[in-house]
């Protein structure tokens, strides 16, 4: 399946200053003050082209801070005065929208939360008919790229063409290090489908912690990603929403100036032609090993129609003990990743086990 979005490169929309997008602010604005003094620190690093701000802030439960409402419009009509910085707010509906557009705001983001929601995305998306206005569809809580997709189709759909992902990870149940799981293979899946579609990555809201951010920010970058969009608050430690997860201004800098640019791809001859050569060699090893495959799934049936014969079950667990011992440590001699060695083996015994259930309980046909 490919993606039918109609829509207009990053670079025709928002000034890239020769580098990735970085759109950084705080997590909710709080004060004018606050605003103000953190909007013209970012400005002064000179690696900022937006600055964000929360002015609804959707809240898990109720009687949190859930924003300062639009009062902060205007603070950030006086920050965007000031610094010059275009000014990007997340909307949740159509008041939303209508608050936004009067008030100038310049980009518009739609959050994690409303994205699964497809009556609020519609919601929104019929709010912006007619409008020309860049809007970047954060992805939804839940690890589901088609929700993710629709919503993007919504948008696109009311004629907004200055469109952009954001990725800030998905829920899990799973105890982890981050507070989304980044689960890469879905944004990169959303790549696949639409590859002129800018995914823009937000550290902040993946890591949930300061520490985790540039680790994060370097690999979105590796992956092709075309921008960063990182919380920043004049002083973290006070923030009243994600204070974990926010940066001070000065380590934004910092941090911008320490991440490793890498191409897409390079026009050097010599380097064309060594990749060439390596994907080839690639290309026949995975043949190698999906010819392997179906070579091992055509014993497997052997063994299904001989234990069924036999009346055996399918699953022996010493077995399968067995093979997985023996295959880890054969593995782990040749420096594979013990991890991989398991999920992989375990993915094959499944395919294994399902071939065998198939032919077991097949109907003998007689006649
Ligand atoms: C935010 O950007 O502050 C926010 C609420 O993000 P998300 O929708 O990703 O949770
Ligand atoms: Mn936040």
């Amino acid at each position: 399946m490919k993606l039918n979005l109609n829509i207009q490169p990053l670079s025709s929309w928002i000034d890239l200053k020769n580098g990735p997008l970085l759109i950084a602010g705080p997590c909710s604005a709080e004060t004018e003050e606050q605003l103000l003094v953190t909007a013209h620190l970012l400005a002064k690093t000179g690696k900022v082209s937006v600055l964000r701000a929360g002015i609804w802030k959707p809240r898990t439960r109720p009687g949190e801070f859930e924003g300062i409402g639009s009062i902060g419009l205007k603070w950030l009509q006086r920050a965007k005065e000031e610094t010059g910085l275009p000014v990007a707010v997340e909307v949740a509906n159509a008041k939303h929208v209508e608050e936004a557009l009067a008030a100038g705001v310049d980009i518009l983001w739609v959050g994690a939360r409303s994205t699964v929601n497809p009556f609020t995305v519609q919601e929104i998306a019929d709010a912006l008919k007619g409008v020309d206005i860049p809007v970047m569809v954060k992805n939804p809580v839940n690890p589901d790229v088609s929700l993710w997709v629709g919503a993007l189709e919504r948008i696109n759909n009311a004629g907004i063409t200055k469109l952009a992902a954001i990725h800030r990870g998905f829920s899990s149940f799973e105890k982890s290090a981050f507070r989304n799981e980044p689960m890469w293979e879905l944004a990169i899946q959303l790549k696949t489908l639409c590859p002129e579609l800018p995914i823009i990555n937000d550290p902040s809201h993946i890591c949930g912690n300061r520490e985790l951010i540039p680790y994060i920010s370097q690999k979105a970058l590796d992956l092709d990603m075309q921008g960063l969009m990182i919380e920043s608050h004049m002083d973290p430690s006070v923030a009243w929403t994600d204070a974990k997860q926010q940066l001070t201004p000065a380590a934004l800098g910092e941090l911008a100036s320490h991440l490793t640019l890498r191409k897409p791809e390079s026009r050097d001859k010599e380097f064309s032609d060594k990749l060439a050569e390596l994907r080839t060699n690639i290309d026949k090893i995975d043949d190698q090993i999906i010819q392997k495959m179906a070579e091992r799934m055509q014993i497997v049936q052997k063994i299904g129609e001989y234990k069924k014969d036999n009346g055996v079950t399918i699953l022996q667990v010493t077995r399968w003990d067995e093979i997985m011992h023996k295959r880890s440590a054969f593995a782990q001699a040749l420096k594979l990743d013990l991890d991989f060695t398991t999920k992989l083996l375990e993915l094959v015994h499944n395919e294994s086990i399902r071939k065998q259930t198939e032919i077991m309980n097949k109907e003998e046909i007689v006649g």
